[in-house]
């Protein structure tokens, strides 16, 4: 099992976190135990931007949601990806914390922002507490979309760095950098990025291996 972590949210002892491939599958129970965790609660994401808000999870049937919310201790939250890009947005003086899944459709419904947006209104929370780390995606460097993918960040978004037009309409997209913009635009009081991409660097990637490949798992918890 590989885990990478974030050095930012270390920093804060009531969190649990990783960034994990466990090759030939993600075993929830495992990973959490490994990590003193009761469970890790996900959703069934569908690349939109609703958020599922787990306090009261009966824990039967997973619901369709890109964004996973708990503040239940000793619990954590994850999202699956290949590719996509996974985000752990933590409020670690609240103890709210929250798993993104961020693909290219996500990513153009601003799923992020949105899932500050509906943690601050709900628990009355402000973006400058909180707190995010960007795990392992596919980057700028391996990610090529077309020019209909392409504009329609262009339009969505305005211009910047995260979009390189490679020619033959092609161009590669920087999924992460987006997101990062989307946080600190926000007021998202820090935010790190595990720099690896998945498609390059020997993670799971759909990219590169299908729809058979391996997944990674991304998830936080509130330490019991
Ligand atoms: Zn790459």
């Amino acid at each position: 099992m590989r885990v990478f972590r974030s050095a930012l949210l270390e920093r804060y002892s009531s969190l649990i976190h990783g960034f994990v491939h466990d090759p030939g599958g993600a075993d929830l129970p495992k990973i959490s135990s490994a990590h003193g965790l009761e469970s890790i609660l996900t959703v069934n994401q569908i690349h939109g931007n609703s958020v599922f808000f787990a306090d009261c999870a009966t824990g039967k049937e997973l619901p369709e949601a890109d964004s996973i919310v708990t503040r239940r201790k000793g619990v954590g939250v994850g999202v699956v990806t290949a590719d996509c890009v996974p985000v752990l947005l933590c409020f670690p003086d609240s103890g709210c914390i929250c798993a993104v899944h961020a693909g290219w459709r996500g990513t153009s419904l601003r799923v992020v922002k949105n899932c500050l947006e509906a943690v601050c209104e709900k628990y009355s929370l402000s973006a400058q507490d909180a707190v995010a780390a960007i795990g392992p995606a596919i980057g700028g460097c391996c990610y090529e979309v077309r020019g209909d993918v392409a504009s329609r960040f262009v339009s969505g978004f305005g211009d910047g760095d995260w979009l390189y037009e490679k020619g033959d309409g092609k161009f590669l997209l920087d999924l992460v950098e987006l997101n990062r913009i989307e946080l600190r635009d926000a007021g998202v009081s820090e935010i790190e990025t595990i720099d690896m991409c998945t498609c390059c660097q020997d993670l799971p990637s759909y990219r590169r291996d299908g729809s058979g490949t391996d997944k990674m798992i991304s998830f936080v918890g509130i330490s019991p």
